[in-house]
């Protein structure tokens, strides 16, 4: 057997279990192996069900009968049960507030369930409440199940492996998984695997080798074993990323700029044609982009604010001092801008932004997005847009008249090229990479300065690693001025008195915007979906039942652009009183005069994105609200919420989410590219702290990895992956 053996030819297989593992992108021996359990049976005494007692811990094997859902007696808690029996006889399970279960799993179907006995019995039978479940193929004889790893050899002898549960997925159940990897550990394919990492590097942290640590995560003898391998795991992911961002970093550095030469006074005359003045953090933020436009390499900053911080003003000003420049040994013309957004809606929005400050400049200004391009000034009206072709925009792009191009993703598609590219500027978008950088500008041109924005909070150990390759600026000042936001937390029974408030408010002019955790009516078989409002049936409720004088409107992901648009045009033009909205949509867009926010369902949402959705009523000198719902009047849940009120901002809040709420739950942490391995590590400062010390300590010495053939290797296979 070798690692990159394909698994339909190494294993029999079924093909729902064949579409099951492509689904999970598993198509070696290798990706098997890599494909870790996300936790261990706690090994309780394996006994047949003849053999059960009350209180006692045990794991049994046994075909389910009698499946169904229904409600507890009392609490009206809705439930799922079943029946179990082996060839000995039969026991009761019992799934409370997990009615899904009944419908996971089939009649007939083998499995092995994991509990506590009832200290009662239901009927004549004893009963496991909440067990464990997960699939199986076949019912193993007592026993046997430990020995499937017993001639592989661990640092320890004696104890047995703990039993690992690796995550189902339709088709597949986690004892093929089982299965599987035994006979992968078994057929010595491990001997034949080499550490990328540097064996000093695993001594100074005390992590195990890549052998012995697939060993440990699949089967552990002890718990202990287990934990040590993820931390490798997980050093290793942090590790190879921060390879990957100082690699980068360093071309980078060896790179041709455009220096940029405009001072800061010539800024200024641009800047204080704001109609406001600008904030001291903002005033730091612009002398810092200065200073790197004027050195020897490309800029690579990330400016990171909250929303509302006023990171606009900040790239306008970066804007203005690239485009003042001539490209390099000409007299005339100018340096150009690409200022890429990520929704069609914020384009625009930029766009006439521009437009507002070069009116009668002389300066043009382009938009592009997948729907329409847009040109300023009109020929003939020289205060206006007007509507042009891509093509024709293009072209004046590429021949270098237009200096300012806004746009959305389409702008880095394939036909636009500029001539003079000086600068990029990203608002949100982390997945911006150096060879997209490069295929902006024209071959054998400079590399642009990079200014990347975000409002997203997170944690500085996760901006560490996956911004690596940027310099970091914090806006970490909101402008003067703004009346602080109330936010009130608002259980059930307070309901009605909010609404009205909300009237008087909407009456006086003001609009609101309602955000729930889901688009369409829940689906109660599925986890958790049980009470979260949905976009649908709670714009219905509102219109009939709460505001039926007002002008409801809803929006969400799954609408067309043009629809999404059009309800947006009309909420700015106030022409919508309410916006009922899932958190998705259109987060960045600007209308001021919207000052409530109300979330339902608070509790699903993390603190960070809490405070991102507040942002959006965060935009104007009126007062503004954001009223928290909340249907789990849990303490703790409460406690949760109340941090909102106290936070000082979005990146502090976070750092509490990463620590009550743990890596995984982080706001879209998959997004960040990021396995839930590598994510124990954002929550360990120390570690991605190391990460990054050896990684750059690497870099430094051999940048392109010569001497460590297999990190290089590694890291090239990760650089294919994200540029796809
Ligand atoms: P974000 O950081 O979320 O991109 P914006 O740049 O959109 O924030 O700014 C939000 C609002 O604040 C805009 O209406 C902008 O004109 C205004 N603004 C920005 N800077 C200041 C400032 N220093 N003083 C007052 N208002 C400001
Ligand atoms: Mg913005």
């Amino acid at each position: 057997m070798n690692l990159t053996d394909k698994v339909e030819d190494t294993f029999r297989l079924l093909s729902p279990q064949k579409k099951a593992l492509a689904k999970l992108g598993i198509e070696t021996v290798a990706d098997v192996l890599f494909h870790f359990p996300h936790r261990y049976g706690e090994n309780f005494e394996q006994a047949t069900i003849a053999e059960l007692d009350f209180g006692k811990k045990v794991t049994i094997y046994g075909r389910l009968k009698s499946l169904d859902t229904g409600k507890t007696f009392r609490g009206r808690r809705p439930i799922a049960k079943a029946t179990i029996s082996d060839d000995n006889g039969s026991a009761k399970l019992i799934w409370f507030s997990q009615p899904y279960i009944a419908k996971m799993f089939h009649e007939g179907e083998l499995v092995r369930i994991e509990g506590t006995v009832s200290k009662k019995k239901s009927g004549d039978l004893f009963s496991i409440p909440n067990p464990q479940i997960e699939r199986v193929q076949n019912i193993p004889e007592i026993g046997e199940k430990n020995s499937l790893f017993s001639n592989v050899s661990t640092a320890e002898s004696g104890a047995l492996p703990l039993h690992p549960i690796y995550s189902e997925s339709h088709g597949i159940t986690s004892n093929w998984f089982f299965h599987a990897v035994s006979k992968i550990l078994k057929s010595g394919v491990l001997e034949k695997i080499k550490d990328p990492i540097p064996p000093e590097i695993l001594q100074k942290y005390n992590l195990p080798s890549l052998k012995t640590s697939l060993i440990w995560i699949h089967a552990p003898k002890r718990l202990a074993d287990a934990i040590s391998a993820r931390k490798r795991f997980a050093f290793e992911e942090i590790f190879y990323i921060q390879l990957q961002k100082q690699k980068q970093r360093t071309e980078i550095k060896k790179s041709k700029a455009f220096k940029i030469p405009t001072g800061a006074d010539e800024v200024k005359t641009f800047t204080d044609k704001y109609p406001f003045d600008l904030t001291s953090a903002q005033e730091k933020a612009i002398a810092t982009i200065l200073a790197d436009l004027k050195r020897d390499f490309p800029m690579s900053r990330l400016l990171e604010g909250d929303v509302g911080s006023g990171k606009t003003a900040v790239a306008a000003a970066a804007v203005y001092a690239v485009i003042k420049c001539a490209p390099k040994g000409r007299s005339s013309g100018r340096l150009q801008v690409a200022y890429m957004v990520p929704t069609e809606i914020l384009a625009k929005q930029h766009f006439e932004n521009f437009v507002r400050y070069f009116v009668g400049s002389g300066i043009q200004v382009g938009l592009i997005t997948g729907s329409a391009c847009y040109k300023f000034p009109s020929k003939i009206k020289p205060r206006e847009a007007t509507k042009i072709s891509r093509s024709q925009l293009a072209k004046w792009v590429e021949n270098g008249e237009i200096p300012i191009v806004v746009g959305t993703h389409a702008l880095i598609s394939k036909s636009v090229k500029f001539k003079h590219l000086g600068l990029v500027i990203i608002d949100e978008q982390h997945r911006f990479g150096t060879r997209q950088r490069k295929n902006l500008a024209q071959k054998d041109e400079a590399t642009p300065h990079l200014l990347s924005m975000t409002a997203t909070p997170i944690p500085r150990t996760l901006s560490l690693t996956v911004y690596g390759d940027l310099d970091l600026t914090l806006l970490d000042q909101m402008p003067a001025g703004r009346k602080p936001i109330i936010t009130e937390i608002v259980l059930p029974n307070e309901r009605e008195k909010v609404y009205q408030k909300i009237h008087k408010e909407i009456k006086s002019g003001r609009q609101a915007f309602i955000i729930c955790p889901r688009i369409e009516e829940p689906d109660s078989t599925k986890i958790g979906a049980l009470y979260a409002k949905s976009v649908k049936a709670e714009a219905k409720r509102l219109r009939e039942k709460v505001f039926p004088d007002l002008e409801i409107a809803e929006i969400h992901g799954k609408m067309k652009p043009a629809d999404k648009e059009k309800v947006m045009k009309d909420f700015e033009n106030g022409e919508i009183d309410v916006l009922v909205s899932t958190s998705v949509v259109e987060v960045g867009v600007n209308v001021p005069n919207a000052t409530i926010i109300v979330i339902e369902g608070a509790e699903r949402f993390g603190l960070a994105q809490l405070h991102q959705l507040r942002g959006r009523v965060w935009r104007s000198n009126y007062q503004s609200y954001c009223f928290i719902f909340t249907d789990s009047p849990k303490p703790d849940s409460i406690k949760r919420l109340r941090a909102i009120q106290t936070a000082k901002n979005g990146f502090e809040l976070a750092e509490l989410d990463l620590q009550i709420r743990g890596a995984g739950e982080l706001t879209g942490a998959k997004q960040w590219g990021i396995s839930d391995v590598g994510m124990e590590a954002i929550k360990n400062v120390k570690m991605v702290e190391a990460a990054q010390k050896e990684a750059q300590e690497i870099i430094e010495k051999d940048p392109e990895l010569k001497s460590a053939p297999e990190l290089a290797k590694e890291i090239s296979e990760r650089d294919k992956i994200h540029f796809e």
